[in-house]
């Protein structure tokens, strides 16, 4: 369904992004994962994807970094010929409550969280519009849509990512890009695992559908919005939360 499409997936070493970037070479897209520590994750990623046949290449960038990510785009896009699906899914959390929090880990998550997919959305801006195509996947999170006691920081990136996602839509839908963001509610991955074990359990029971979700939940949602199948959605968000926010 993806063949001949290069897709680039921020943060695809590991977790929801790792699931993503597999997805989306089951499907036949090529591959640019990018990584931040992770190198050994990122190229066992790649190994693994090689599998479908299709090219997957790994990238150290910040995302963080406004000169590290056009000099990282004009790597990929060097290598690749373009770039066809953006995923803007690095993320961090720096969790307290908002009486100790650290004016630092404020601007920190705001940096990696919104911060990143502003450069990676801005470096492939004129190149999407060239080839008047493109798909923008912007990973929010439900703590972006309801809050979350001791992630103020987190919960503010997130929510401000919708917002972005809904402006970059309204500017791109002309040129025929679109622009979609996902938010997962608890999915199984080192951020969650973070979680005392009794405070996951608590968080099970809210859950109408009583349970974490998988990264390949997130990510069969990606592969939709990703492909053909995704042409006429812009500027949603696409809750996969087993219930949590209704
Ligand atoms: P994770 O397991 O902690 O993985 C985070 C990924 O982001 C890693 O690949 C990491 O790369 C990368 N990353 C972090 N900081 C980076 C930076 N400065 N530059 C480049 N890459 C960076 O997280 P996850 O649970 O898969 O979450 C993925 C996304 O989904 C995040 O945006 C998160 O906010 C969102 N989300 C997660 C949940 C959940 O329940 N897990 C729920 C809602 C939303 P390295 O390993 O190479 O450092």
């Amino acid at each position: 369904m993806l063949k001949g499409k290069t897709a680039l997936i921020t943060g695809g070493s590991r977790g929801i992004g790792r699931a993503i970037a597999l997805a989306l070479a089951a499907e036949g897209a090529d591959i640019a994962v990018i990584y931040n520590g992770g190198e050994t994750a990122a190229r066992a990623v790649c190994e693994e994807a090689a599998q479908w046949g299709g090219k997957a290449v790994a990238y150290a960038c910040n995302v963080a970094d406004p000169d590290q990510v056009p000099t990282v785009v004009a790597a990929i896009l060097s290598e690749f010929g373009g770039v066809d699906i953006l995923v803007n899914n690095a993320g961090i959390t720096r969790d307290g409550l908002l009486a100790s929090m650290s004016e630092e880990d404020f601007i920190r998550v705001m940096e990696v969280n919104l911060g990143g997919a502003f450069h990676f959305t801005k470096s492939l801006y004129g190149h999407f519009l060239k080839k008047r195509s493109g798909r923008i996947i912007n990973i929010s999170s439900v703590s972006g849509l309801m809050g979350n006691p001791g992630q103020a920081n987190y919960a503010a990136s997130k929510a401000g990512l919708i917002g972005f996602t809904k402006s970059v839509a309204k500017e791109l839908a002309g040129r025929g890009i679109t622009c979609n963001a996902v938010a997962p509610g608890f999915i199984q991955t080192e951020m969650t695992e973070k979680l005392p074990r009794e405070k996951q359990e608590a968080i099970r029971q809210q859950i109408p559908l009583r349970r974490f979700g998988t990264p390949e939940d997130v990510a069969q949602v990606v592969v939709f919005l990703a492909g053909e199948t995704g042409g006429y959605i812009t500027g949603e968000v696409i809750r996969v939360d087993g219930g949590l926010y209704i």
